[in-house]
């Protein structure tokens, strides 16, 4: 259908599309609705990857036992989503394909250098997390391509995560760092930038040695923050800044 009668807009949880179409901002009006697609749902380990459909929802994953033993940054990062609602309804797939700075799975995929298996119908083709998203809001994903599910191989190291919101539940990340504490340290921030980013150069100089104090000014210089109607692009980089410490603090 994608092929012969597109463009249509993949529904998934909705619970983006409706704010979307709530919102006016949606200007399509085809669509294609995927909820009873159950093969796209399954979560299982083979060979040594994780693969989580993208149909998964926060719920499922939060109590797939795989995805809390395999990536148990990606079970907290569930646990944050929205509320109870939002997690029985919101998925993988649509967190992904959003494609918002602030979605709290993206840092999580980042870290744990995860695949996005993308299908057509004519091709099956794989593409690494981090080169997914080419600017803010746009991937290498086609209108003719859904994403079907993503690969995780096993991540080496201490996981660990935070998100920094207003409150609790029912709120978009300010800052959301997910991290990896290995002797090749793997960092990712969302909301400071148009895209979720591995911060590299503040990776490489924690592997190379170097104190926490360099680590940030690394870090300080890596990020992009912008002011928004969530946070100041001042208090994001603060923020950002002292989750690293907290990150290294509590990993060693
Ligand atoms: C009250 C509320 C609170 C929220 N809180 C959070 C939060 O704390 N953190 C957070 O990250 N997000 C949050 N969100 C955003 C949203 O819930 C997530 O991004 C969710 O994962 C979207 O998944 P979905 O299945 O509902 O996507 P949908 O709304 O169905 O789709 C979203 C987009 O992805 C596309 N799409 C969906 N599935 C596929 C697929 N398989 N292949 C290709 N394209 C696809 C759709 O066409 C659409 O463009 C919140 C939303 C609401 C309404």
């Amino acid at each position: 259908m994608l092929r012969d009668e597109g463009p249509l807009v993949p529904l998934a949880g909705c619970t983006d599309v409706y704010v979307n179409l709530n919102f006016g901002t949606l200007p399509q009006k085809r669509f294609l609705n995927l909820w009873r697609l159950d093969e796209l749902r399954r979560i299982q380990a083979r060979e040594g990857v994780l693969r989580i459909g993208a149909l998964a929802t926060y719920t499922r994953m939060i109590r797939s036992a795989l995805v809390r033993n395999w990536l148990p940054i990606l079970a907290a990062a569930s646990r944050e989503v929205g509320g109870a609602q939002i997690q029985n309804r919101g998925t993988l797939g649509g967190n992904i394909a959003n494609a918002s700075p602030a979605g709290d799975t993206l840092p999580v995929l980042a870290v744990a250098e995860a695949i996005v298996v993308l299908q057509s119908a004519g091709e099956r083709r794989r593409v690494p997390f981090n080169s997914f998203y080419t600017g803010y809001r746009k991937s290498v994903a086609r209108q003719d391509e859904l994403i079907v599910a993503v690969e995780v191989p096993s991540v080496p190291g201490r996981q660990w995560f935070r998100k920094v919101g207003t409150r609790a539940a029912q709120a978009i990340s300010k800052v959301v760092m997910a991290a990896v504490r290995a002797p090749r340290p793997r960092i990712a921030v969302g909301s400071v930038a148009p895209t979720v980013i591995r911060l590299r150069q503040t990776e490489a100089a924690l592997a190379a040695g170097g104190s926490v104090e360099e680590a940030r000014e690394t870090l300080s210089r890596e990020i992009q923050p912008i002011d928004d109607i969530r946070s100041t692009a001042e208090y994001r980089r603060r923020v950002c800044e002292n989750l690293l410490e907290e990150f290294w603090r509590q990993t060693a």
